[in-house]
C-alpha cells in the first residue's frame, strides 16, 4: 500500500457488469475498492442497494481489499469475506452495530456522523476498539451546518484536530460533501496537502445513469488523472516535511 490510502469504486454496487468494469478501469490507483451493497437512503423510493449479491459481486470483481457499508447488525455474517467494514454517518452512533462490528475483529472504516462532534467520533472509534476492531479509520465526510456552499460543509480542521490529538489515521471522503463533481478535485488536494492519510471518491463508467449519487460522482477518466496529482502532491508534502 503507498503511503497516501486511496478508496475508489462507485457509490453502490448496481450489477455485476458495472462493479467489475468499474474495477478495471481505475484497479491500478486504489489500494481499496468501495461499492455499497446495503443503501442508506433517504427516500424509500430511491435504489435500495443489492445487499447480499452486491457484497458477492463486489468480491468477485476484485482482487484488491474491498469495504461496504453495513447498516444492520443481523448481516454481520455477510460481510466475512469483506475485508474493511464500513460504518456510515447515519450509524455512527448504532451502539449496538458498533459493538457487533467491533466483535468482528475486522478493520473498520468509521465515518463521522451528520452532526456528531469530534469527541462522539472519538467515542464511537473506542466502542469499536474495546469490543476487538483490528483497526479503527477514521472518516471525514462532511457535516450539517447553515453553509449551502456544497452538499455539507467538510471540516478539515475536524481532520487537523484529529491528526494532532491522536493516531488514529484520518482519511477524507470528498464526494459526499461536495455534492458535484467541480469541487471535489481541489477537496482532495486541500486534504491531501493538511496531511489527511487517504482519500474516498466515488467513480463510475457512466455518472449520469449511476443509481445512487449521480451528481458526485467522477467518470473513472477524471477518477485516474486526480488520483495520480494526488500522490504526486503527497509526496511533495512528506518531502517538504523532512
Ligand atoms: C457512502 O460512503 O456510500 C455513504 C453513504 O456515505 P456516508 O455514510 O458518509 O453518507
Ligand atoms: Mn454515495
Amino acid at each position: 500500500m503507498s503511503n497516501l490510502i486511496i478508496i475508489g469504486g462507485p457509490c453502490s454496487v448496481e450489477s455485476e457488469e458495472q462493479i467489475k468494469q468499474v474495477y478495471q478501469e481505475i484497479k491500478h490507483n486504489i489500494d481499496i475498492y468501495r461499492g455499497g451493497a446495503f443503501k442508506p437512503r433517504t427516500s424509500p423510493h430511491s435504489f435500495q442497494g443489492l445487499g447480499a449479491k452486491g457484497l458477492e459481486y463486489l468480491r468477485a470483481a476484485s482482487r484488491k481489499p474491498i469495504i461496504s457499508e453495513i447498516m444492520d447488525t443481523a448481516d454481520i455474517e455477510l460481510f466475512a469475506d469483506v475485508d474493511y467494514i464500513q460504518i456510515g454517518a447515519r450509524n455512527m452512533q448504532n451502539f449496538a452495530l458498533l459493538k457487533k462490528v467491533g466483535a468482528s475483529g475486522k478493520p473498520v472504516v468509521l465515518k463521522r456522523g451528520l452532526s456528531a462532534t469530534i469527541s462522539e467520533l472519538l467515542s464511537a472509534a473506542e466502542y469499536l476498539e474495546m469490543y476487538g476492531a483490528s483497526e479503527v479509520i477514521l472518516c471525514e465526510r462532511g457535516i450539517r451546518t447553515f453553509s449551502d456552499s456544497s452538499r455539507f460543509t467538510l471540516d478539515l480542521a475536524g481532520v487537523l484536530k484529529i491528526k494532532q490529538e491522536t493516531d488514529y489515521k484520518v482519511i477524507v471522503d470528498v464526494s459526499h460533501p461536495a455534492g458535484n463533481t467541480h469541487m471535489i478535485a481541489d477537496l482532495a488536494m486541500s486534504s491531501v496537502a493538511l496531511g489527511a492519510d487517504g482519500i474516498m471518491i466515488e467513480t463510475h463508467c457512466d455518472p449520469s445513469q449511476a443509481l445512487s449519487d449521480n451528481e458526485q460522482q467522477l467518470t473513472t477518466t477524471e477518477f485516474n488523472n486526480l488520483i495520480t496529482k494526488l500522490r504526486a502532491l503527497s509526496s511533495f508534502m512528506t518531502e517538504l516535511k523532512n
